[in-house]
């Protein structure tokens, strides 16, 4: 099948699928403290919906996966579904973003039913400050779910992702850089975007990659390794050679013109940006008895549309129709 190209040519190979917009912690920078009405489930793709879209989709030529939510460990049977898409022709690379605090019991069958990379969400070392940003206080079960991880090496890289917050990330920065010189993991900071249904993003709430990195380089100077042109993430080594720190810059450094990202939401609503006010559904035509012909159509019309860039920086903008729980970061 012809590749799936939008309309400024850029090809296409990377859909984030969010398995359930439910989750067991309260970010602050992504969900309100209470409020927010799940999904009926009989609206959630099933299992074979969501293998069926993937199959679509990687004849066209997506290669990368990555599960998501909500917290996608709550969604019960997870790893049935890890089987069935890490057997699917065309799919190379299928990982999994996860909150970490059901990660002790899951690791295992997760790696057992084919997942072979992982990002665990980790804003602080501190337990008050990691109860003060996820409202749970989770942070020892989160380090379990890492350790439990560490255990399989058929499971690397092992990143660690940490939302970059003004006013609250800079003295978490050198216990989670520490993290990455101690462990096998590769700690990524992001910076905070306005996808926080609380609505209190400013920019002048975003901590960004260059702040986070001169904090590091007080201690440990850092040297960049060359990353991949569509990746989204600056690498850096430290320079005595310890471990691997990244940075994930939407908002200072944006990388829209190398995106080759689209994104499904729990209920089969295809989305080609983050901050997409417009949503393509797929369910309903799957469910009234599309053919995959008919369904590659569809794909390929809502990525034809896809938008040129994000325009946070920009005067009038206008956030997203859903916050990032209910997208699938
Ligand atoms: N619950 C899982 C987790 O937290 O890893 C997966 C879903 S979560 C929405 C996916 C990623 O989005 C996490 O790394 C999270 O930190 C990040 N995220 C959520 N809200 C964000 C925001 N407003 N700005 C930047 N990143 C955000
Ligand atoms: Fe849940 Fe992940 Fe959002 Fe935190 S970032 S509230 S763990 S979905």
């Amino acid at each position: 099948m012809e590749p799936l190209t939008d309309s400024f040519g850029r090809e296409i190979k990377s859909l984030r699928v969010s398995v359930t917009d439910k989750c067991n912690f309260r970010c602050t920078y992504c969900m309100p403290a209470e409020g927010l009405e799940w999904l009926p489930k009989n609206e959630i793709l099933t299992f074979e919906e969501i293998h069926r879209l993937v199959r679509v989709m990687a004849r066209m030529g997506v290669s990368e996966i990555r599960l998501t939510g909500g917290e996608p460990l709550v969604r019960r049977d997870l790893p049935e579904l890890v089987r069935m898409l890490a057997g699917t022709r065309g799919v190379e690379d299928l990982s999994l973003t996860t909150n970490g605090v059901l990660l002790d019991r899951l690791a295992g069958p997760l790696v057992a039913a084919g997942l072979r990379r992982i990002n665990v969400s980790l804003d602080s070392l501190s337990h008050v400050k990691f109860a003060e940003i996820t409202r749970r206080d989770a942070l020892d079960r989160v380090l379990a779910g890492l350790e439990e991880a560490e255990r399989y090496p058929e499971l690397r890289p092992i990143k660690v992702n940490c939302v970059a917050v003004k006013g609250f990330t800079e003295t978490e920065v050198p216990a989670l850089a520490d993290l990455a010189r101690r462990k096998p993991y590769v700690v990524r900071f992001i910076e905070f975007m306005p996808l926080d249904a609380d609505q209190a993003w400013e920019d002048d709430k975003v901590l960004t990659g260059a702040e986070v990195r001169a904090i590091i380089e007080e201690r440990w100077p850092l040297v960049e390794i060359p990353a991949k042109p569509s990746s989204t993430a600056r690498r850096f080594r430290f320079a005595d050679g310890a471990g691997e720190i990244g940075f994930v810059n939407p908002v200072s450094e944006p990388f829209c013109s190398t995106c080759d990202r689209i994104r499904m939401t729990a209920e089969g609503r295809l989305r080609t940006c983050l901050f997409s006010r417009r949503e393509w559904d797929l369910k309903a035509p799957l469910r009234a008895g599309a053919t995959d012909a008919e369904v590659a159509v569809l794909i390929r019309n809502a990525i034809n549309q896809k938008e040129l860039k994000h325009r946070i920086n920009e005067p009038g903008f206008v956030r997203a129709s859903r916050s990032m729980s209910q997208i699938g970061g």
